[in-house]
């Protein structure tokens, strides 16, 4: 792999800024300075920027049925679970891309490249997201249109969503939509349904882009292959 890709991969700077930092002189291949920009990186090699080694491993990619009661992030300073408990086989310095709140269920990537993170949570990436959501109160086409048109979350723009009414359950006062959204902000389908008067009970993600859970059991994982990823980028 070359250099500045190697360099975007691991997180470490977009392809064009690794570019100055290789003509800067502040970047190392198992020692030696790296002058040219088209210089390839072989797995094993050891590559440093100001002097700071840069972990050189495969990219990897997983996807994971997160269960509620998760958290999305590699640590967590209060020591609750977080979906690394989930994936302690894994020998790769991977981490997750995006977040689901610790109590959405479903659907979450994981990786060690930098630069498909980047991209796949650019907010103008804008890739399908669908959710099943289990609201309060009777959803119907005149209380969820609003969502249908786009609207503005907290100064953001949204772009118009879709939706399915899957279940109504007049008795209980609760309703259960499918959502399908192209961006990633904090909280997002929440707030939207927060916006029309519908608060989310529970929810779940079912689908990024072509990927969904078939097959991955809920607290299970399993690895993308080359096309799915291609798929997402
Ligand atoms: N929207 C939310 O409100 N929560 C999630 O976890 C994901 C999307």
């Amino acid at each position: 792999m070359r250099i500045n890709k190697f360099l975007a991969h691991a997180g470490v700077a977009s392809r064009r800024k690794a570019e100055e930092l290789i003509l800067a002189g502040r970047v190392s291949i198992n020692g030696a300075t790296v002058r040219e920009l088209g210089k390839q990186v072989e797995t094993g090699d050891s590559v440093e920027v100001n002097g700071v080694a840069v972990y050189n491993e495969e990219p990897v990619y997983f996807l994971l049925n997160k269960p509620r009661g998760y958290i999305s992030s590699v640590s967590d300073d209060k020591g609750r679970q977080t979906v690394m408990d989930l994936m302690q086989r894994e020998k790769a310095r991977i981490y997750p891309v995006g977040r689901l709140d610790w109590d959405t269920s479903g659907l979450l990537l994981l990786t060690n490249d930098g630069e498909f993170t980047n991209l796949m949570t650019h907010p103008r990436h804008g890739i399908d997201k669908v959710y099943i959501a289990k609201v309060e109160g009777q959803a119907n086409k005149i209380n969820l249109r609003p969502l249908t048109l786009g609207m503005k979350l907290e100064g953001k723009k949204i772009s118009p969503a879709q939706y399915e009414i899957l279940k109504q359950d007049k008795e209980k006062n609760s309703s259960v939509v499918q959502l399908t959204i192209h961006e990633g902000q904090n909280h997002q389908v929440k707030k939207m349904f927060a916006a029309v008067g519908l608060p989310v009970k529970k929810l779940s993600r079912v689908q990024y882009g072509t990927l969904t859970l078939d097959g991955v059991p809920s607290g299970k994982y399993r690895r993308l292959n080359k096309k799915e990823v291609s798929q997402l980028v």
